[in-house]
């Protein structure tokens, strides 16, 4: 299974998976989780 990285467009938490959570563990927003490249994940860590 091919893992993504998932970031939540309300409070840009980061989450790596298959898919995005339904509903944002941080906010609680749900369906908010888009898919983005690995490098932007990683800027939106602080790396
Ligand atoms: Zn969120």
């Amino acid at each position: 299974m091919t893992k993504e990285f998932f970031r939540c467009t309300v409070c840009e938490d980061v989450h790596y998976g298959a898919a995005g959570p339904e509903e944002c563990p941080t906010c609680g927003a749900e369906n908010a989780y888009k898919s983005i490249e690995e490098k932007e994940a990683k800027e939106s860590m602080g790396f």
